[in-house]
C-alpha cells in the first residue's frame, strides 16, 4: 500500500486487461476521479511540490489531462491551457508531430497562449514512453514557454517515459507506478 494524503490511490485505479487492443493493461483513472476522496487526494498530492514554485500557467494533454489539469490550476490560483489534438482548436495553433507505435499524430496549442518566458506545470494522467508528454514540453517550449516540471497520476517506469523528459531538463514528479505496460 502507498499512502498519499491517507489515500490509497492505487486501489482506485482500475486496470483492464486488452484495452485499446491485445496485450495493453489499461490504467483507467475515472473509478479514481469518481471517488470524492480520491480526485481530492490525487490533486493534493499532484501539487504540493510545486506550491512555492513559478508558475503563470498549468498545462493539461487532452482528455484526462484537462480533468487533472483543471482542477490542479484551480488549485494553485492559475489559469489552464489545453494542449489538444489537432484540428480541435479554433484560434491560430502552433504544431508538434510525435512518433506513435504506428504513424505520427499531431497535438496543437493555441499559439497566443503563452508568453515569451512563462512559467508552465505540465500535468496528463499517465506517462509511459512519454512521447506525448515530450512532444507537449516541446511544444511548450516552441510557444516560449519554460517547462517548470511535468506531473502524472501514473508512472509506467519499465516504458522509460519519465526518464526521458527528466533528459530533456524537467523535472518529473508521479504519484503511483504500475510495471510493465
Ligand atoms: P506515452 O506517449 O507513451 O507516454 O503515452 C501516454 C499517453 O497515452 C497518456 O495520455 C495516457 O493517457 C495514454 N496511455 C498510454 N498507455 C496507457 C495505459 N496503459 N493506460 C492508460 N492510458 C495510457
Amino acid at each position: 500500500m502507498d499512502l498519499r494524503n491517507g489515500f490509497d490511490i492505487k486501489r482506485y485505479i482500475r486496470s483492464i486487461p486488452d484495452y485499446p487492443k491485445p496485450g495493453i493493461m489499461f490504467r483507467d483513472i475515472t473509478t479514481l476521479l469518481s471517488n470524492l476522496h480520491g480526485f481530492r487526494a490525487a490533486v493534493d498530492e499532484l501539487v504540493w511540490p510545486f506550491l512555492k514554485d513559478e508558475i503563470d500557467y498549468v498545462a493539461g494533454i487532452e482528455a484526462r489531462g484537462f480533468i487533472l489539469g483543471g482542477a490542479v490550476a484551480h488549485t494553485l490560483g492559475r489559469g489552464f491551457i489545453p494542449i489538444r489534438k489537432k484540428g480541435k482548436l479554433p484560434s491560430r495553433v502552433i504544431g508538434q508531430d510525435y512518433a506513435l507505435e504506428y504513424g505520427v499524430d499531431t497535438i496543437e496549442i493555441h499559439a497566443d497562449a503563452i508568453g515569451k518566458g512563462d512559467h508552465v506545470l505540465l500535468i496528463d494522467d499517465l506517462i509511459a514512453t512519454g512521447g506525448t508528454a515530450g512532444a507537449a514540453i516541446d511544444l511548450l517550449r516552441k510557444s516560449g514557454g519554460e517547462v517548470v516540471a511535468a506531473a502524472f497520476v501514473i508512472d509506467l517506469p519499465d516504458l522509460g517515459g519519465a526518464a526521458k523528459l527528466k533528459s530533456k531538463g524537467v523535472k518529473v514528479h508521479t504519484l503511483v507506478g504500475f510495471e510493465g505496460h
